[in-house]
């Protein structure tokens, strides 16, 4: 007898809406067709940011989204609030078609990409999300106001993609992020806990390509040779991780000594810090043998991007 052949997941269509009604038209819509799903109080509500440009790191948001959640909605929108320089914003590549056919293979009910118009109608908005210390160190000391652009985009988001809004709804609203914009997670989660969003931030491990660069809409612009010099930056971090691991001591200036060896790579910053608060780890735990978490962080020009990178450390 011939053999079936593995029946694939079951994909509909993706919608794409451009408008701010629309958006709160199809989830409710999407909402309403899974009403009987989820024990726990109706089905639950995925929603995942992105600027576009996708990748198998977004798509790995997706995935994780899709395995989860009932309703399954990413936003694709080049938010020109965090952006603080003209050029790269205006050099950020815009490639909606195949953003759409990577999240419908994946599942995803429902793309929202609006221009800034529709989502700050006359113009940039006076009142924001100040993202506070958190977002003053590391990225923020680089990229000034980038931290209020991200968290005043994502709380729009967390409102416009509900329906009815925050009140008396008891399924899960999870929302999902890159643990490759470590500092990220940490304000957006902050943001959530101080504001009192009732969204459940969901960290996505870092996806890399096979030499270990972590994949980013950036990469595009290396040069071969860049690309090829900027692998000392997860070189640099899986030096720390393998000495966490094993319980060694740290010795942070090491990894950067490594990075510093490599010409085309111009380092901005890399340190081993608390993941929560992102603040340096204190002297002791770099010099003596490693116990508890970690994160390891590096930031540096190569050519003409800004790469940044991280990876946990974790004694075994
Ligand atoms: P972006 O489009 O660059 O704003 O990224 C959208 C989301 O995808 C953010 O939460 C990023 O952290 C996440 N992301 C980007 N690159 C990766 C990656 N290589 N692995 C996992 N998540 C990623």
């Amino acid at each position: 007898m011939p053999t079936q052949p593995m029946p694939t997941r079951p994909t509909r269509p993706i919608q794409i809406v451009h408008t701010r009604a629309e958006l709160r038209e199809h989830t409710a819509r999407l909402l309403g067709e899974k009403a009987g799903a989820g024990s726990d109080g109706g089905p639950s509500l995925g929603l995942v940011p992105t600027m576009g440009a996708l990748h198998e790191g977004h798509r790995a948001l997706a995935d994780a989204a899709v395995a989860r959640d009932d309703v399954v909605v990413a936003s694709v929108f080049v938010n020109p609030l965090q952006f603080g320089d003209q050029t790269d914003l205006d050099r950020y590549p815009r490639t909606l078609e195949a953003d759409a056919a990577l999240l419908e293979e994946a599942g995803v009910d429902l793309v929202f990409a609006p221009d800034a118009d529709e989502m700050y109608p006359g113009g940039q908005p006076e009142v924001r999300v100040t993202a506070g210390p958190l977002a003053g160190k590391w990225e923020g000391a680089s990229r000034p106001g980038h931290f209020d652009g991200v968290c005043t985009v994502v709380s729009k988001l967390f409102h416009l993609a509900l329906p009815g809004g925050f009140d008396g709804r008891r399924a899960p609203y999870r929302a999902y992020f890159g643990q490759k914009d470590a500092q990220q997670v940490a304000v957006v989660r902050r943001m959530v806990r101080d504001l009192d969003f009732p969204v459940e931030v969901v960290a996505v491990p870092t996806v890399r390509a096979e030499d270990g660069l972590a994949l980013s809409s950036r990469n595009r612009f290396l040069s071969d040779e860049e690309r090829e010099a900027a692998l000392v930056l997860s070189r640099a971090l899986r030096l720390l991780s393998g000495r966490a691991a094993a319980r060694e001591p740290l010795l942070p200036d090491d990894a950067e000594a490594l990075v510093r060896s490599q010409p085309l790579v111009e380092l901005d910053y890399l340190d081993v810090v608390d993941p929560e608060t992102l603040e340096p780890l204190a002297f002791p735990c770099r010099e003596t043998p490693f116990a508890g978490e970690a994160l390891a962080i590096v930031a540096a020009k190569v050519g003409p991007v800004r790469l940044i990178d991280n990876m946990p450390l974790a004694a075994q």
